[in-house]
């Protein structure tokens, strides 16, 4: 018995790492792709160095490994012992339950990512991320360990905090996953979805955070950053300029 459930935990945590690793390389290769067409719109002049990028990409394989592991641990939790809330029904409830994720892990990272660059916690947990200034595609998942376990680990407890089905989960991880990635390309991809007064961030916002520092905490929406005061105070204008600068070369 002891045996069965150590195998279908390694088979499920198997399973997720193989499809974060593979989303994360499809569209790392894709969103580069895309770069080449809008090259002149790069939002950072200054060029990523070769090491860095070789070092980013080595430890984005094993942070998804990480990620992969809570998710895993967290679905095979609800699966094999029915551990977290009921899901609520299809439609709308799925939906709902997707936006209500979104909201949540936006929340959750929003503080979590602020407590970690204090300076109790930004040596030890952080700075590794940061090295990186004017980030990549393969910059997306490039944390410590320990650096996971405070962002990332909403995967592991997300059963107990939404009453979203299991499919719903591996939806939004899979679309933080892919808006990650993008969000560290150095271009701004966002368009129209992210054009302000939209809660959604773009490329701009991320980019600033690695540029800049001490501003845009949250990952999925602008909310929290606006809320609490701490968006760039030239984030819109600039999000324009880079919408702009990168649908004139479309
Ligand atoms: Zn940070
Ligand atoms: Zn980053």
């Amino acid at each position: 018995m002891a045996g069965q459930l150590l195998i279908s935990w390694a088979v499920t945590v198997a399973a997720v790492y193989g499809l974060l690793l593979a989303t994360y390389v499809a569209t790392c290769l894709a969103v580069t792709r895309l770069n080449r067409h809008i090259a002149v719109a790069k939002i950072q002049a200054r060029q990523t160095p070769p090491a860095l990028i070789r070092r980013d990409r080595r430890q984005s394989a094993l942070s998804l490994l990480a990620i992969a592991a809570m998710f895993g641990t967290g679905h095979w939790l609800y699966a094999e012992f029915g551990w977290g809330w009921k899901p609520v029904g299809r439609f709308p409830g799925g939906m709902l339950a997707f936006v209500g994720s979104l909201v949540l892990f936006d929340t959750w990272f929003y503080w979590f990512h602020r407590l970690i660059h204090t300076p109790l916690f930004y040596a030890r947990v952080h700075r590794w991320h940061h090295l990186t200034v004017t980030p990549v595609v393969w910059s997306n998942n490039s944390d410590r360990l320990i650096d996971n376990l405070f962002l990332q680990s909403y995967w592991l407890v997300a059963h107990f905090l939404i009453p979203a089905a299991p499919a719903v989960l591996l939806l939004h991880k899979l679309y933080d996953q892919v808006t990650g990635v993008i969000g560290h390309s150095g271009w701004e991809h966002g368009g129209i979805w992210c054009w302000p007064p939209s809660p959604l961030v773009g490329v701009t916002h991320h980019d600033q955070h690695h540029r800049f520092f001490r501003c845009n905490y949250a990952t999925h929406f602008t909310l929290w950053d606006r809320l609490m005061g701490t968006l760039h105070p030239e984030h819109d204008a600039e999000l324009k300029r880079n919408i702009r600068a990168t649908a004139a070369l479309r």
